[in-house]
């Protein structure tokens, strides 16, 4: 299906296509839509379908229309389980924010490098990739505040919970403002993941694209 019946703006049509994006991929004709309806959002699909846009897309249209810019700190806070998933995940943002009319600042920040380059870059960051263990450290230290989160997106969930990230993710959540949109997206609904999208998620979209679709 083409990006232009998913209810993006065309600005945001507009970046998918110049990141070479003609078609969506079926778990992005599934989760656009409903997170564009300011759902929660459960997405299960494999690995390589496309599960990064699907959140990217209507996040940054959500970002750039009705919650544009009222706050001043962190909006969009994406988890990730590895520092090569947050550089990955912050390029993707950068790559369709760079055709937006509004400037979106994104940064990545994860652990196993210095945190003081981290904590300079962070003023003005509208999307935050983090890996959950720096993510704490940086909240700690006074330089993030998650006050003013209005997306909150587990990427990789399986992966984060099973890589020893489950305390410290209940730790983030409790830091987070309670009315909020979450999105959960996982390659696997195993029973770690079950346990915590049911705590997390109010009546979600749930999206499962099997093997053979
Ligand atoms: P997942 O997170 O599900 O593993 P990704 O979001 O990383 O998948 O996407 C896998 C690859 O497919 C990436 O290289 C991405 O650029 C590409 N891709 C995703 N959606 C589309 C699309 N609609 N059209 C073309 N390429 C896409
Ligand atoms: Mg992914």
């Amino acid at each position: 299906m083409s990006f232009s019946s998913l209810g993006l703006s065309p600005a945001l049509q507009k970046a998918a296509s110049a990141q070479n994006y003609a078609q969506a991929t079926p778990v992005q004709e599934q989760a656009i839509p409903a997170v564009l309806k300011g759902k929660d959002l459960l997405g299960i699909a494999k690995t390589g379908s496309g599960k990064t846009a699907a959140y990217a897309l209507p996040m940054l249209d959500l970002l750039q229309t009705n919650r544009a810019f009222r706050n001043r700190f962190v909006k969009g806070l994406v988890l990730v389980p590895t520092r090569e998933l947050a550089l990955q995940v912050g390029e993707v943002f950068l790559g369709f924010s760079a055709h937006m009319a509004i400037k979106v600042k994104t940064l990545a920040v994860f652990g196993g490098v210095s945190i003081n380059p981290q904590m300079m870059k962070l003023q003005g960051t509208d999307i935050l990739v983090a890996t959950p263990g720096r993510l704490l450290d940086l909240v700690e230290s006074g330089a993030v505040h998650l006050s003013d989160v209005e997306i909150l997106v587990l990427d990789e969930a399986d992966k984060m919970l099973n890589q020893g990230f489950e305390e410290e993710m209940r730790q983030i959540l409790k830091l987070l403002p309670k009315k909020r949109q979450n999105l959960l997206f996982s390659a696997t609904l195993d029973n770690k993941v079950n346990a915590i999208q049911e705590t997390l998620l109010v009546n979600p979209v749930v999206v499962e694209v099997k093997e053979e679709e």
